[in-house]
């Protein structure tokens, strides 16, 4: 079900449980501001998810109240993990859904990284 993006934050949700290693993830790149992991049920050869280390349910709550040295940090850490995942060329798609319209599941900020193959035009 995607999420209404005016809840509160949900300690409970399971990027929350990622980030506090309650829960495994095949772990690709970790810093003071960001982890990037697998996702679980990718959608191209290559499919990471990174999730700022905050309590932000998405892009909407993060652009408007983490503060400036963890959304430097965060926007960093995406281009970084792309970089050494050799992404650059031929390229890659960034994407990340906000809200119900959006079609957002976890209501926890990530950007989905998705390359490894020509992606067309859309991945919905
Ligand atoms: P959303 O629709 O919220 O933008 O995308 C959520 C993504 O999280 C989906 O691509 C889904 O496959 C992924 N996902 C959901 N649960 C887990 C999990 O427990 N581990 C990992 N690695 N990915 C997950």
């Amino acid at each position: 079900m995607p999420i209404d993006p005016r809840q509160p934050y949900d300690d409970a949700n399971i990027f929350a449980r990622i980030l506090r290693g309650e829960i495994p993830c095949n772990k690709v790149y970790e810093d003071d501001f960001a982890l990037a992991f697998h996702d679980i049920a990718p959608q191209a050869p290559v499919h990471v998810l990174v999730i700022p280390k905050g309590p932000y349910v998405s892009w909407d709550d993060f652009s408007a109240h983490a503060p400036a040295d963890l959304i430097a940090g965060y926007v960093r850490a995406v281009g970084h993990v792309a970089r050494e995942l050799g992404l650059v060329d031929p390229g890659y798609r960034l994407l990340a859904n906000i809200g119900v319209d959006g079609g957002q599941e976890v209501p926890h900020l990530h950007i989905h990284l998705f390359g490894g193959a020509p992606l067309g035009r859309m991945i919905s």
